[in-house]
């Protein structure tokens, strides 16, 4: 199977970036960040502390997660119910940042992560794909942005910008200074910085870079 990591920090472009490489190179696209999405919804859903391991420990063994792929399209499931909207509120995605501290939040999803990849040529994105999850990968991408950049890019009307600017640097924090699996660039991962530059841009070079590493 080929196996691409794409490794890099909130709002980069990830997703839609290698989304649009995965159509155009026929692999599926898979998006780790909704697993730990998924795992922080049930657990504020359920009134617990995201910071509180023991009782995250305790609700994992309620939780089963499914990704399907409907014409590539990954959707995520909680316990059967479809969750693939419910997720994407800011407050998901903090509660997401504080459960992927959690070392057995990590543990929880690594082998499902794993299995996808052992059986579908997939482009993976997510923090630690190219460092722990996949370190196998044929191609490796650290996408990446200026933080100012990635903040305008999420920006709406609905919210100030410095607010949206604050979030996005408070999970490049987090993520990147937890103790397990922190986000970094893998020393093999090819940098592409996307500041200033357009998605479609954006899209063809990273397609340029797998086809020249997975020869
Ligand atoms: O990519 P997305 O923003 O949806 O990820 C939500 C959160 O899940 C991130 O802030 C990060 O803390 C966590 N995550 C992770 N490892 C991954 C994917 C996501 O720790 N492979």
């Amino acid at each position: 199977m080929v196996n691409i990591a794409i490794d890099g920090p909130a709002g980069a472009g990830k997703s839609t970036v290698a989304r649009g490489a995965a159509k155009a190179l026929g692999y599926i696209y898979v998006d780790t960040g909704a697993l730990y999405r998924t795992v922080a919804l049930y657990v504020l859903q359920n009134g617990h502390n995201v910071h509180d391991s023991e009782r995250v420990k305790a609700a994992l063994a309620d939780i089963r997660i499914e990704l399907k792929f409907v014409g590539g399209v990954q959707r995520v499931y909680l316990n059967g119910r479809d969750v693939s909207e419910e997720i994407r509120t800011p407050e998901v995605s903090m509660g997401a940042s504080a459960v992927a501290a959690l070392p057995c939040v990590r543990e929880f999803l690594f082998e499902q992560q794993r299995r996808i990849a052992r059986e579908k040529n997939c482009i993976m994105d997510g923090r630690d794909i190219g460092t722990v999850v996949l370190p196998d990968a044929q191609v490796k991408v650290f996408l990446t942005a200026s933080a100012e950049e990635r903040a305008r890019r999420r920006y709406r009307e609905d919210v100030l910008f410095e607010e949206v600017l604050r979030d996005v640097q408070e999970r490049d924090y987090n993520d990147s200074h937890r103790a397990v699996a922190p986000l970094k660039q893998a020393e093999d991962a090819v940098l592409l910085d996307t500041t200033g530059i357009t998605l479609e841009e954006s899209v063809s070079r990273l397609i340029q870079c797998i086809k020249e590493r997975s020869q």
